[in-house]
């Protein structure tokens, strides 16, 4: 992870929206077709876009409200307990039509790309019914198709108990397990199936039970796992074949060497700890040592991660989970292509690939990480088009 390939003195060659060859100048330049049009970067460093391989985008409402309560000494888990947290963004979710759940994740793209994502997966989960559900992964479709950024849907029906089904929590399994799950697949609405494997939320088992569902219905796993205690999440991941398991802040022993026997990659979100003002971070270092292919993501959401820069989730890695800059890149970006499967087509920049790449105003990639919450992307290019540039989104 530390070996980034750094080519200095780069350039590469773009054509119909693929990289056709990287090199250094003197290797390219006599490649570059008479009619090509040239973009000098001006010694800027350039990096494959980031791959953001976990968010929850689309939602209606803040919850700037709890942030304040937060700091204020109440915990999440009290401010649930209270009608807030997730419930209330399922509360306002469940209220606005498909068209206002469009306009206000349309509203919020532009700030992804500012941090220099050109991939990004959306989980639904916070409409918890039937027909929320699909209509929040509609607004996801459309995104897809209406926005140049590549978007990966994930259904994550298991996000919550939604207060309809509060005393008989194995009854709205039965609606995610029969109902959700085969409607999704045959709809083509998702390529993965995510829960929120908890204490108080869903047991290990109940979380089996939904991603063996989900298999049988051509929907890969992803899990929510050992974020606010140890469940034993990890360990479950790697038995149902999961391709990841994401926050694993109380991840133990076990569940490491767990994930080191199977394929599952662990997706790191350090935002989520900051933004909810904890202390204990995954830890990265052991991870990466078990050799594990670990990845960062920003879990961008309402509640407990109102974060979209990737950067500032590399200088998080950074600075809370001491990983290296290298390591935080490569987590950000090839790892982070692979647990989506998208690594053929993005996540680095080599030949055959999409030309999906962020120009940073940096002479060192370090700085990235380093000059935290400061606006270096310059430019950002998906599938070779102009889709951003500094101040100004197209
Ligand atoms: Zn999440």
């Amino acid at each position: 992870m530390r070996e980034l390939g750094i080519i200095r003195h780069g350039a590469m060659i773009v054509e119909d929206g693929i990289l056709r060859a990287t090199g250094t100048r003197t290797e390219i330049e006599p490649l570059i077709p008479r009619e090509a049009e040239v973009l000098d970067a001006g010694g800027r460093v350039i990096l494959p876009g980031f791959v953001d391989a976990h968010t929850h985008a689309v939602f209606a409402g803040h919850r700037a409200n709890e942030f304040e309560m937060r700091i204020a000494g109440a915990s999440y888990q009290e401010i649930a307990a209270s009608g807030g947290g997730i419930r209330s963004t399922v509360r306002l979710t469940r209220a606005a039509t498909e068209d206002e759940l469009f306009q206000s994740a349309s509203h919020r793209l532009p700030w992804f790309l500012a941090g220099g994502t050109t991939t990004l997966e959306i989980k639904s989960g916070y409409g918890l019914s039937l027909e929320d559900e699909c209509k929040m992964l509609r607004v996801i479709r459309r995104l897809r198709e209406s926005t140049p950024l590549d978007i990966v849907a994930t259904f994550l029906g298991a996000h919550e108990v939604p207060d309809e089904y509060r005393h008989a929590p194995q009854e709205y399994l039965r609606v995610v397990i029969e109902e959700m799950i085969p409607t999704v697949a045959r709809e083509n609405l998702a390529e993965y199936c995510d829960v929120f494997c908890e204490d108080h939320v869903f047991t290990v088992e109940q979380a089996r039970e939904v991603l063996t569902a989900a298999r049988r219905h051509g929907l890969r796993a992803r899990v929510h796992a050992d974020q606010l205690a140890n469940t034993g999440g990890a360990a479950m991941a790697a038995q149902v074949g999961a391709a990841t398991a994401d926050h694993l802040e109380h991840i133990d022993d076990d569940g490491i060497a767990a994930l080191g026997d199977s394929e599952v990659q662990p997706i790191l979100l350090p935002a989520s700890v900051y933004a909810l003002g904890l202390r204990r971070y995954p830890p990265a270092r052991q991870m990466i040592d078990a050799e594990l292919a670990v990845v960062v993501a920003s879990d961008f959401n309402p509640g407990s991660s109102p974060v979209p820069s990737m950067p500032l989730i590399i200088s998080l890695a950074c600075t809370q989970m001491r990983m290296t800059p290298a390591e935080a890149i490569t987590a950000a970006t090839v790892n982070a292509a692979h647990s989506l499967d998208r690594s053929k087509e993005t996540g680095s920049l080599e030949p055959g690939k999409y030309a999906n790449f962020t120009i940073f105003d940096a002479a060192d990639y370090r700085e990235i990480a380093y000059w935290a919450g400061a606006p270096l992307t310059w430019r950002v290019y998906i599938r070779g088009r102009l889709t951003y540039r500094a101040g100004l989104a197209m």
